[in-house]
């Protein structure tokens, strides 16, 4: 893939983490403006890890060329404006500074009002603003960055893509929690994250199984974050993640599901709310259970019992989260492993496929799982497994294009 040409459209595609910003640069062909679907191309894309710490500034153009790759002081990157600021003077280096059309930006909680993407006004950032408790660790960042860009160049359209967008309008059976019902008015209910990675799933397998989307499909989406998504005829019908982004499997360094009776053992011990916060979302999952590293490679690679008891214990409920979906669905079709580690463990997903042969059948080909093939299932398994790796950022990418086209701004260029 090359630079765009200046007379195509940029947008920009801005996934502001906790410790990182990540800007991608898309080029949106003329043709666009009247065919939704067509995807926007990657042409570069630049991050600053370790933001008020060590911050590093990696960038590269799509083709490889790296055009940045920087470590600075920490007071000279100590917040994500700066961090934001940075990545856009890089990049417009490497893109002769064409201009961006509109900035679309991951946001990790749309709650109840938004099932689908939104163009960002003040109206949408108040609703914005009040679902921050609800994604403490994401949410204020997401919209740091959406103020920063509305404060320097107000006039441009930036658009919210949700993860929970993809989970709108799951049956009330697959939203509820057994608390007073008063609370599930209120909002109190399971919505369900990643959905950005699954609705690009839904895509490709669009393109490379149509037959089997059309059926009942568990998507695992296992990166530092992980959860699972139950489809029906490509739409989402339940998921392992709830009011936050804590429920579900356990993950890098998030606790999955807990007995709730836990959490309040930890406030009788006195522990207050913010210490046991960042304890269920900062020190458990993996790194809680090791004691060794959240990062799967590093557990893969050490002798620790304790780092073998993390990798089994993850890979034991993955497999009982599969099953769980599986009723949901009233059965499988298909399972698809997506992230950092579906995408790229063999080691993981023959341990979670292994807790699947008694009750689905499951047989994965060796050599196919091992190289990371596209199908790594037998002919002969209960249920097809594929691996697709995923793009998040290219689905923001996608609706922000549509919307600028139904906003009338995505004609030919002049
Ligand atoms: P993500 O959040 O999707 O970037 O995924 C990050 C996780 O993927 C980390 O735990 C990495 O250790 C893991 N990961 C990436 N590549 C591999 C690999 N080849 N084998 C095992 N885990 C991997």
């Amino acid at each position: 893939m090359s630079t765009p040409h200046p007379a195509n459209r940029v947008i920009l595609v801005v996934n502001a983490g906790s410790s990182s910003v990540k800007v991608s640069v898309y080029a949106v062909p003329d043709s666009a403006h009247d065919n939704v679907d067509i995807q926007p191309t990657l042409a570069a894309h630049g991050q600053i890890e370790g933001i008020g710490v060590a911050p590093r500034l990696m960038a590269r153009m799509a083709d490889g060329r790296v055009v940045a790759d920087e470590r600075f002081p920490v007071e000279q990157i100590s917040d994500h404006d700066a961090a934001f600021r940075l990545i856009r003077l890089t990049l417009s280096v490497g893109l002769r500074d064409t201009p961006p059309v509109a900035i679309g930006h991951r946001v990790v909680h749309g709650g109840a009002d938004f099932a689908d993407a939104v163009r960002i006004d003040d109206e949408v950032i108040a609703k914005l603003e009040a679902l921050v408790p609800l994604a403490p660790l994401h949410q204020p960042h997401n919209l740091t960055a959406i103020r920063a860009v509305r404060a320097a160049v107000p006039e441009l359209l930036q658009v919210a893509c949700f993860d929970t967008a993809f989970h709108a309008g799951h049956d009330p059976l697959a939203q509820l929690m057994a608390l007073p019902y008063e609370y599930y008015e209120r909002g109190v209910r399971r919505y369900g994250f990643h959905g950005l990675s699954y609705a690009y799933i839904a895509r490709r397998l669009h393109q490379v199984a149509p037959d089997l989307l059309e059926g009942r499909v568990v998507v695992a989406h296992l990166g530092n974050g992980a959860s699972l998504c139950a489809m029906r005829a490509g739409k989402s019908v339940d998921s392992t993640m709830g009011l936050t982004a804590l429920d579900g499997m356990p993950m890098g360094t998030r606790c999955g599901s807990v007995d709730p009776g836990a959490i309040l053992w930890l406030a009788a011990q006195g522990m207050d709310a913010d210490a046991i916060q960042n304890m269920l979302y900062g020190q458990s999952g993996l790194k809680g259970i090791s004691g060794v590293s959240s990062d799967m490679r590093a557990l893969l690679a050490s002798n620790d019992q304790r780092a073998k008891l993390a990798v089994d214990f993850y890979a034991f409920r993955a497999a009982q989260e599969i099953g769980k979906l599986a009723v949901t669905l009233g059965g499988l079709d298909a399972l698809v492993f997506t992230a950092g580690i579906g995408a790229n463990s063999p080691e993981v997903r023959a341990r979670i496929c292994a807790h699947l042969t008694g009750l689905f059948g499951v047989a994965l080909d060796d050599a196919a799982n091992n190289e990371n093939c596209q199908r790594v299932s037998q002919d002969a398994s209960g249920v097809p497994v594929l691996v697709l790796p995923t793009d998040e950022e290219g689905m923001i990418a996608l609706s922000t294009a549509r919307i600028l086209r139904e906003c009338g701004r995505l004609g030919p260029c002049p």
